[in-house]
Order: C-alpha cells, then structure tokens, then sequence
C-alpha cells in the first residue's frame, strides 16, 4: 500500500462519478487516497559468491509471506468464512514453482538480485496469462501480482500501515487492493471502498460483500479525481459517487443510510410479502434503475417490476451512438429476467440536466441552450431526431416479444406531440410486421406527467395511452418555476406544496376516469415521508430506488385504505407546504411510530 495523496488536488466541485456497485450501503465520509504502489526492481549483477545467499534471502522472504497469510488466515477464521478460499489459494501460490521456482532459477542463471529475478518471472507470467482469452483465468494473474508483491514487501522490508494514523472512519481509495489489503482494513477505521479496478467477482468486491463494507469498484481513474481530505459519498447499491456533494446530498443521504442501517435485519422479511394494505388495497411497488446492472438490486428489494428505467446511461461515456443490437440486447435482458412482471422503459430523456457526451456530429446537442430546461429537451429532440427515437422503439418492439415491456414517453405536453409519436411508433410496428420480425403489437405505451399542461390536460392524453406515469422531479420544477438543479432556489423546492398535491390527484383521477393505471416514479415515490399521502391519493404503482422498496412496503402494510384516504383529504385542504409538513409531523409518528417515532 502506498502513502497519502495530495490534499485538495482539483478544488471542492461537487462531481458524480458512476462506478459498479460491488458491495451494498451508503457512506458518508472523508476520503484517504492511497497511491499506486509502484516497484522498481533494480537489475544487480552478484559476484557468483552470492549466487546462493540471494537464492536464501529469496526464500526466506516466501517462507515469511507464506507464515504471514496462514496467521492472517488463523486470525479470519470465525468472522469471514467466504473469503478464505481466496487467502488458502495465495498460500499455495507463494508455494509455487511458477513464482518460486522460476525466480530462483533466474537469481542462479543471470547472477541477479531477487527482486530483479521476481520481476521478470511475473512478466514471464503475465504473458502467459495475456494468451489466455477467459476473463476469470486472466482476472487470476492479479492473485499472483498479489502474492509477488507481498514477497516484494518482504524484500525491500515493510512499509508502514498507511491507516495506522487515521482516527476516524475514513472511506479509502486505491487503485487496487489485494484481498489481504482489503481484509487489513477491516477495522472501524474504514466505511467504505472505491478502486479504479475491478469488476463484480472481483476480490475486493467479494471481501468487500463478505465484511459488509459498502464499495465501488471499476472507477477509472478516480485516485486522479479525488484527494485526501475530500468529501465523498458512495452508494454501494447504485453504484453512484458523489465527490464534494452540496449538503443537500450530504443531508439526503445521511438520512438513506441511516434508513438502511435501520431496516437490514428486517428487510429479508419483508421483500417476500405482497404490497397491500391491511384491509387488501395493492398499491406495486417497482424499481428506477439506469442500468442493467441494477437488475440483482430490483430482485434482491423484492421489487415488482420497473417502474422506470431511464435508458440514458447507454448513451452517456461512449464513443458512439447504440445501435439497435445494443439497446435490443439490454432491454432484452431486463424484460426476460423479471417477466411476467412489467419493465418500463423511458425512451431517450436528454437535454435539461442531462447531457450526453457524443451524438452523431450532425445533431443539435441538447441541452447547450441559455435555458436547457425550457429547449429541446427529452422527447422534443426525440422528434427532431427521430432516427435515434426509431432505433430505441425497433428495440423496445423487438424485446417485447419476451415479456411485458412498457413504452414510456417523457415530457409530453401536447396530444398533437403525442400523436406524432405513436404514429411513428406505429409505423415502426408496420416496417417490423413486414419484416416478420416478432413483437407484440398491444405493447403498453405510456406518458410521463411532468409538465402543468399535461395535468391540465390529463383527461384528454388518458383516452390516448395505457398508462400515466407522474414525474414529480419535474413536475415540481415545471409548475413552482424552481430549477431542480439550480442551488440558490432548491430551498423552494417543495414536494409539498399544495399546487403539486392537487395535480397528482388530478392525474389519478383522470387516469381511472378511463380506466387506466398511474404511477409516481420521481423521488418523492421514494421518500418515506411523502408515500402515506401518495398511497391516499391513490396512485397504482410508486416507482423508485430499489433499496426504498422494502421501507414503503412496510408502512404499505401497516396501513389501511380508509385511513390513508383520510390523511390525503386533510393534506389537500391545507394552504401551503409549511402546513401539510406541520400536519405531517403530527400524524406521521401517531400512526407509524416505529418509523417516526423521532420526527
Ligand atoms: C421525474 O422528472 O420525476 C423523473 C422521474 O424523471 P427524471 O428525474 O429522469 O427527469
Ligand atoms: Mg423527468
């Protein structure tokens, strides 16, 4: 392990960087970056006199590396059973001619110092490993990089621990660890860990799950991006970091993790159970995700379909633009895993806050206007660009020969943009039927409710679609003129205020006036606070993080219809979002008192 990195390298900007969530919890906290270890083995010629004696200093230090992992193995034994296959196979790979053996015969034909002889042995080695085309074979040259850097270690004699000085909690970064690094910090020293390397089944992912330390691995580049000192959140279930986050962030997920820590024991009970009310009102409770990878998370809450999968991030940090194999290949895998259940996908939402690195090059880029939020934004740069928006539906139509997939449409303010749409969608469906290429032609389209002219208008879109989805993250910014990303306003922000309860319920229902299901997937649907009122107002289906599931199940089923109902009324006749939060703090810890016995 190396040493501290350099305080405050690039500024307090707060950044979000997006890693793989390798091993679940969220954790706030100061970082400790370890530099790279970078060993240089100088080539020594020996005069043949001290041929043997290197040969013995060698194994003398793969003997201690040998002694140092069966204590290491010794003092595990009880707390980590999982991992010590991984220790057990370091011990018999130090053991090993391919290291041992291989360097000793380098020290006696080139009379050269160990370290020099170690070096050139594992360069030896990694070409091997290089021709080999399976990826977990390849992943196992890094066990043996581990094991010889261990020697290395013993070689050039210890380096000091660099968390031995630390005194509180700190999440660490590196570029790798080794899995006995990993097991070293095992202590309370460590909340967290963030590597540049690594995958799912990497090493320290797998100790990482297996001491419960929340970790994101595969960040390239991120000990460049970050310093010691700096302020990080990591959300080991998203795989979401936050460097240098407002304190709103701070605030929102010190309160999430706080919620996990709460309910882990419980958890495992709940994600079995069905949601519904204690007197049988079901109320789905789905899953938002970006990614695939997210996939384990929605099963693992017990989520009971997507409620929202932002299909964005396929083409953010890429070199081009997905083609059809791609987006096809992805929702494919989605709508198979968790069918019969539904999966939601949102076609392409860009512009506003969200930007994209690459589009083809004849394309306007959204989201470079004076006022992104008010431009061509989301499905408006859909229909300016309708190649990419008739690639994703042949992919969406494709996938959904597999399942149940849902279409859903974001920022529709108008039945004549609407209209475009589906007639595009429906000329997609012809070219496809004349291709014989198999979907199912009554696949639900939907719309997101995020603008005050599509509440307004909700009883006329309900006649058009299968299903209203409520983005309350815009809905909010659109009707209270608050720029959801802008900081100076965000205290007036308010899910609450009482123009924004009106048109939820105005949404509902218009929708069940005709008969058609509506869903809440914007933050607030994840916000335990706000989930008793959204459950009275009688929404079908609430679509948020997967970890906030099992939470919203539990109050779900420690309801009752008529009571929620009743709470939705007397939200609706206050006057401002001071109230309804006043009428909250009353009622909230009166009826849930497990879950806000401290409001
Ligand atoms: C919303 O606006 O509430 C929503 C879910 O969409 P996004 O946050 O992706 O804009
Ligand atoms: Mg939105």
């Amino acid at each position: 392990m190396g040493g501290f990195g350099d305080r405050m390298k690039n500024g307090s900007e707060p950044r979000t960087l997006y890693g793989i969530a390798a091993s679940p919890g969220i954790v706030v906290g100061r970082i400790l970056v370890l530099k790279r270890r970078t060993r240089r083995a100088g080539r020594y010629h020996l005069p043949p006199e001290l041929v043997e004696q290197e040969v013995e200093r060698f194994r003398r230090a793969a003997a201690q590396a040998e002694r140092e992992l069966v204590e290491l193995r010794r003092a595990l034994v009880r707390d980590i059973p999982d991992s010590l296959s991984i220790i057990d196979s370091h011990i018999l790979m130090v053991k090993d001619r391919m290291i041992l053996d291989r360097s000793v015969e380098i020290i006696r034909r080139e009379q050269v110092n160990a370290e020099w002889a170690l070096a050139r042995a594992l360069q030896r080695i990694k070409k091997q490993f290089g021709r080999i085309d399976d990826p977990y074979i390849k992943d196992r040259y890094e066990d043996v990089k581990y094991v010889a850097d261990r020697v290395f270690g013993l070689l050039a004699g210890r380096e000091t621990d660099p968390l031995a000085d630390v005194d509180e909690g700190v999440i660490v970064v590196a570029h790798d660890f080794s899995p006995e690094d990993t097991l070293r910090m095992s202590s309370e020293k460590v909340l967290g860990f963030l590597t540049e390397k690594g995958g799912l089944t990497s090493h320290t992912a797998i100790v990482a799950r297996s001491l419960s330390i929340p970790a994101v691995v595969g960040l390239e580049q991120v000990t460049q991006l970050c310093a010691t000192g700096d302020t990080l959140i990591l959300d080991g279930f998203s795989g979401r970091v936050y460097l240098n986050p407002t304190p709103d962030q701070v605030k929102q997920y010190r309160e999430y993790a706080r919620q996990h820590r709460a309910f882990s024991d419980e958890m495992a009970f709940y994600i079995h159970l069905s949601s519904e009310t204690l007197d049988g009102m079901t109320v789905r409770l789905a899953a938002n995700i970006e990614m695939p990878d997210e996939l384990q998370s929605v099963l693992r809450y017990g989520a009971e379909g997507i409620g929202l999968f932002r299909s964005e991030f396929d083409y953010f940090h890429r070199e081009q633009t997905p083609d059809e194999e791609m987006l096809y290949a992805t929702y494919r895998e989605l709508v198979s895993v968790l069918a019969p259940m539904p999966v939601t996908i949102r076609t392409l939402d860009v512009g506003g806050d969200k930007f994209v690195d690459k589009l083809p090059s004849a394309m306007v880029c959204p989201g470079q206007e004076r006022n992104p939020a008010l431009g061509l934004r989301s499905i408006r740069f859909s229909l300016r660009e309708p190649s990419l928006l008739k690639t994703q539906f042949r992919a969406m139509l494709r996938a959904s020969a597999h399942g149940r997939l849902r279409i859903l449409l974001p920022l529709i303010t108008s039945l004549s943009e609407l209209q475009r749409i589906r007639s595009m969608l429906s000329r997609v469906m012809d070219e496809l039927e004349q291709r014989r290429i198999a979907f199912d032609r009554n696949v639900e389209v939907g719309i997101m409710i995020e603008v005050p002219s599509a509440v307004i208008m909700a009883d006329v879109l309900a006649g058009e679609v299968d299903f209203f989805s409520i983005g309350t993250n815009d809905l909010i910014q659109y009707s209270l003129a608050i720029d959801r990303s802008n900081q100076y306003v965000a205290h007036m922000y308010e899910p609450f205020h009482p123009a924004v309860l009106r048109m939820i319920r105005q949404t509902v229902e218009a929708g069940h006036a005709r008969g058609i299901e509506v869903s809440i997937c914007g933050e607030m649907a994840g916000d335990m606070i706000s989930t008793p009122v959204l459950l009275g107002l009688g929404v079908d289906e609430l679509s948020m993080r997967p970890s906030a599931i099992p939470y919203a199940k539990r109050l779900l089923r420690r309801s009752t219809s008529r009571q929620l109902a009743a709470l939705a009324r007397d939200v609706l006749g206050c006057r401002d979002g001071g109230e309804v939060r006043n009428l909250l703090t009353g009622y909230l810890p009166r009826h849930y008192p497990e879950e806000f016995g401290s409001l």
